[in-house]
């Protein structure tokens, strides 16, 4: 079966719509939002021949969009903030994380401060793509046979010891 998908609401933080499938009545709704992401994913495959990426969209959105990050000014200068959390400036340089006793840090240090976060990320990403690939080459050995079960190890490992 596969039915029509309609674009729906907007979700202003992925920057996606979120779909809507026609041909799901609420019940089959509700049973697909009871299940587990990855099993929601395959049952509207299967139910509607939607494409995975529509699939996902729907699946991290069972409330309709993603609540927008709200961005308080900032009380020195009045730019906005990264988050409702922020305890700092990036603009002016004012830090109130103890409100008793703002400080303010130079510009200079501030951009080191972003220029460390950046080189930490970037080291972060690279890492993950590392451990990725290894997890990757890892799984085709297995499928390829070439990794030895305990048991098989155990035996070749008494051959070599007697
Ligand atoms: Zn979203
Ligand atoms: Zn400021």
């Amino acid at each position: 079966m596969s039915g029509a998908i309609e674009r729906g609401e907007f979700c202003p933080k992925c920057k996606n719509y979120i779909p809507r499938f026609l041909a799901l009545n609420e019940i089959e709704v509700k049973a697909l939002r009871a299940m587990r992401p990855a099993d929601a994913i395959k049952e509207l495959r299967r139910k509607t021949g939607c494409e995975i990426v529509t699939a996902k969209i729907w699946v991290v959105h069972p409330t309709g969009p993603h609540p927008a990050r709200i961005r308080p000014p900032c009380p020195y200068c009045g730019e906005l903030l990264f988050s409702e959390k922020s305890k700092q400036c990036l603009k002016c340089g004012w830090d109130w994380h103890n409100p008793e006793k703002p400080i303010r840090h130079s510009t200079k240090s501030l951009n080191e401060t972003a220029r460390i976060a950046k080189k930490k990320l970037r080291w972060q990403r690279i890492w993950r793509a590392r451990v990725l690939k290894g997890i990757a080459i890892g799984e085709k050995a297995i499928a390829e046979g070439r990794v030895l079960s305990h048991e098989e190890a155990k035996k070749k490992l008494k051959r070599w010891l007697t």
